[in-house]
């Protein structure tokens, strides 16, 4: 006996899109079946999907909960918990959130993970997975060299920042030495390191010049946070993994620049990965100009037509890997508090609408194949964050995630229809999708776009880099 099966939809399964029933047990995917073969009878719950889509449960692999905004440091406002996250992105079809466990001096790597996961357990409807981050210009030797012993416990991916952001806010600089000597220990551990690439002294000294010229409006951004800032950085951090022989995953690519620095690192065989935000490739530096500009903003920051344009065909053409949201949810008022490049808060909403977003701007807009929508908003960042085959993938042996889509519709993007703040800087949108229904490790967690789970069973995945992934651009 099962205990669910998904019959008759449209199944996207590692080798393409068919009709197919899907069984699942304790949790698993253990059939899958030419459409019509599973019956009620075969199992204690059945959902039928005709007429529907079902893609592998989203997997969004940078979010940030819970963490103090720097540029309201002062006042200790935190962006939402992954409460209120997780439940977004389950309505929304996500099933995996990977959020950032910060080391603190004076705690130990497993200390560091044992703290942020303890915010997790408990609190989340989606499984999720935890970033080892560093925000400190050295990073002790002691730490390094825990670094192998997390990485065997599951803790597979870890983050550096290469500049300061801002200059008003806290440091989390990572000198290059030290990327150096996190990169060395990363790599031999078969993990993956993640990098905000943006080049800290073109970034701090536009800063300098914009302010004295008195040019700190919020729709100068892409002047302080620009595209040779990406490329300067993107090429130094690229080099130096290929010096040491380390998979990078570049984070937020904004920029033409940035797309051409991994276009040509993939060329020569290293295993380098981008992420891009869909607001990166649907909005411009322009709308930094429309009333409440500032729900648009992430950090680096929105460029210019011609750097939107270029996302989605290095999307399509596998340049870039992954559709992540660095989400930071807030409310508005917080979201809108900083008015000018030096205190504007990064990050936004959008973990809700990531899936139905992406579906329409590739499968709707651009006639993508189902499967590339499923290798951007799932399998990828499930291979390149150590967690595939068992999330990211409808095959049997794999967790039962599933988002189960209605397609072909138009649906007006408001606030009010979703769960995640007062605001969605995607207000007005016309979406092509739906989620309809959020199946976790078997159990129906969203039907018919209600939470339909009383209490958050979300668990710390356990993640572990293929060599494949870990040695050449694998997705
Ligand atoms: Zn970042
Ligand atoms: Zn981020």
């Amino acid at each position: 006996m099962l205990d669910l099966i998904v019959r008759n939809g449209t199944v996207v399964t590692p080798s393409g899109a068919e009709h197919l029933d899907i069984g699942i047990r304790d949790g698993k995917i253990v059939q899958l079946r030419e459409a019509g073969t599973l019956t009620e009878a075969d199992a204690h719950r059945s959902y039928d999907a005709t007429g529907l889509v079902v893609v592998p449960g989203g997997i969004d692999p940078h979010v940030h909960t819970n963490s103090v905004l720097p540029t309201a440091a002062e006042s200790g406002i935190r962006c939402f918990g992954p409460d209120r996250v997780s439940e977004a992105a389950a309505y929304g079809g996500t099933t995996t959130l990977i959020d950032f466990a910060e080391w603190k001096p004076g705690e130990s790597l497993e200390e560091t993970f044992e703290r942020k996961s303890k915010e997790w357990a408990g609190y989340s409807y989606t499984d999720f997975a935890l970033h080892g981050t560093f925000k400190h210009a050295e990073i002790p030797f002691e730490i390094l060299d825990q670094v192998p012993d997390a990485v065997a416990e599951g803790h597979g991916s870890y983050k550096v920042w290469m500049t300061n952001t801002t200059p008003t806010r806290p440091k989390q600089i990572t000198d290059i030495g030290h990327i150096w000597g996190l990169m060395e220990k990363t790599a031999a551990a078969g993990a993956m390191l993640c990098v905000h690439g943006e080049d800290d002294d073109i970034v701090m000294y536009a800063y300098k010049r914009l302010q004295r010229e008195g040019r700190t409006a919020l729709h100068h951004m892409h002047e302080a946070h620009n595209s040779l800032s990406e490329q300067l950085s993107f090429q130094r951090v690229i080099s130096l993994a290929r010096h040491v022989g380390a998979p990078i995953y570049l984070m937020h690519v904004s920029a033409v620049e940035g797309i051409e620095a991994i276009r040509e690192a993939r060329g020569r065989g290293q295993a380098v990965y981008g992420e891009t935000l869909p607001h990166y490739a649907y909005y411009t530096a322009e709308d930094y100009k429309q009333p409440n500009g500032a729900i648009y903003h992430t950090y680096p920051s929105l460029k210019g037509a011609e750097d939107r344009d270029q996302m989605w065909p290095a999307l399509i053409g596998g340049v870039l890997s992954t559709v992540a949201t660095d989400g930071v949810c807030t409310d508005l008022d917080v979201k809108t508090r900083g008015k000018t490049i030096l205190d504007a808060t990064g990050g936004h909403a959008g973990v809700e609408v990531r899936m139905a977003v992406a579906y329409t701007e590739s499968v709707h807009r651009r006639g993508l194949s189902l499967e590339r929508f499923v290798e951007m908003t799932s399998s990828n960042a499930a291979r390149i964050m150590g967690l595939y085959p068992r999330k990211g993938a409808i095959a049997v042996g794999s967790d039962a995630d599933l988002a189960i889509l209605e397609t072909g519709i138009q649906r007006t993007l408001t606030f009010s229809d979703l769960h995640e703040a007062d605001y969605t800087p995607w207000e007005g949108y016309e979406a092509a999708a739906r989620n309809r229904a959020t199946v976790l490790r078997g159990e129906l967690i969203v039907d018919d776009g209600q939470i339909v789970k009383a209490t958050p069973g979300g668990r710390l995945l356990k993640q572990k880099l293929s060599a494949d992934v870990a040695s050449r651009p694998a997705c």
